[in-house]
């Protein structure tokens, strides 16, 4: 691994002026903050990652989970993905968050992603992650080998002549069907931002994966507060039961009266280019009875943009099943 600097900053506004030094917050950044480190030394290890400064935010005071006014939740940057899955509020009211976690990765794992790092986590492609081989993503201009080459884990939904990686992360799926909202504190201040408008799809600029800028700082992730009466199932499809990443996922929220869906909120992970929430697939299905035919429906909705590579078409039908069986599942809740 390359030599670099470790800088503990004594607050939020020291560690935004570090960070702002960098020349980029995305891909070939030159300074990177530093939470749980299970993303960013890994690619560090394989020189994917080449920063001159870290910047340790781990003792900044953003590790707390509170209640906020509305009756939502809000969690702090530096937050433990166990202690999150873990936590009452979290389990009583976000269930669809803790399965999502709980599915990601090792307990060990767990015990030091945090909320924030899970958040800007990295593609698992293969290229990606190997300085021998081109990557559009890794250094613009290369060129994408997944395309015409090892791509069953990648993505269907979203992706670009140029990218398509899959987001690997589960969190985001439940947070997309949440909708949380990102808090960020940078050089000019401080700023919310959607989940469904935080991440970027690749087009022709694949390494550009957020909207965050140089110096931003994720301070904390709010979830409104829990629709009354919501069912929420997080499925994970995946080659192994454990320690994996998923080939389909869906988060489902779904609130019924009367046998009829009120209000569904699905998001997919696995197949997209980034935390796949699926508008056609919630149209598709509020107004109708729940039901096996009106769960397949959306789930067709969910997947009718799909466009298969040479070794992922198998995905398509996967996540149409996991959509539908995530919903049968909320349904009898
Ligand atoms: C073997 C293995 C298996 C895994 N399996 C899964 C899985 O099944 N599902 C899943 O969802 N995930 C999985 N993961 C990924 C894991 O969830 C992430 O590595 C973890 O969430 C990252 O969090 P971290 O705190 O360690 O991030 P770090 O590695 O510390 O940081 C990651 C990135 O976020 C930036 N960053 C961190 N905090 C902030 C902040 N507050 N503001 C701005 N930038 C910040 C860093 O600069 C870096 O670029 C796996 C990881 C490994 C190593
Ligand atoms: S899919 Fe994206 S990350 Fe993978 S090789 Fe192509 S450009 Fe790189």
């Amino acid at each position: 691994m390359h030599t670099f600097e470790f800088v503990r900053p004594p607050d939020s506004a020291a560690a935004v002026a570090n960070a702002a030094k960098a020349k980029t917050a995305q891909q070939g950044a030159d300074v990177r903050f530093i939470a749980g480190g299970t993303t960013l030394l890994d690619l560090m290890k394989l020189n994917v990652e080449t920063p001159a400064r870290l910047i340790d935010i781990n003792r900044l005071p953003l590790g707390r989970i509170e209640a906020t006014p509305e009756g939502g939740l809000k969690i702090g940057a530096t937050v433990r993905n166990s202690d999150l899955a873990h936590h009452p509020a979290v389990q009583r009211d976000y269930a669809v968050l803790s399965q999502a976690l709980l599915s990601g990765a090792s307990a060990q794992l767990r015990n030091m992603a945090t909320t924030a790092g899970n958040l800007l986590q990295r593609t698992r492609c293969m290229y990606f992650r190997d300085t021998a081989m081109p990557c559009n993503k890794r250094e613009p201009g290369t060129g994408c080998p997944a395309i015409t080459g090892s791509n069953r884990m990648l993505a269907v939904l979203g992706t670009s002549e140029q990218c398509i990686a899959t987001n690997p992360s589960d969190m985001c799926v439940a947070m997309a069907a949440l909708e949380a909202t990102i808090h960020v504190q940078g050089p000019k201040g401080q700023r919310a931002i959607p989940i469904g408008d935080f991440h970027l799809l690749p087009g022709s600029t694949p390494n550009r994966e957020t909207v965050l800028e140089p110096g931003d700082l994720i301070t904390y992730v709010t979830l409104p507060p829990p629709p009354a009466g919501s069912r929420q199932v997080y499925l994970k499809l995946r080659d192994r039961a454990s320690y994996e990443f998923a080939l389909a996922s869906a988060a489902v929220v779904m609130t019924v009266a009367g046998g009829k869906v009120t209000r569904a909120r699905i998001a997919l992970g696995g197949v997209g280019t980034k935390p796949w929430r699926s508008p056609e697939a919630e149209a598709a299905l509020v107004g109708q009875t729940a039901s096996a035919r009106s769960f397949r429906n959306a789930a067709e909705a969910a997947m009718r943009g799909a466009r298969p590579q040479s070794e992922n078409g198998f995905k398509i039908e996967l996540a149409k099943r996991c959509v539908a069986h995530a919903l049968q599942t909320a349904s009898t809740i």
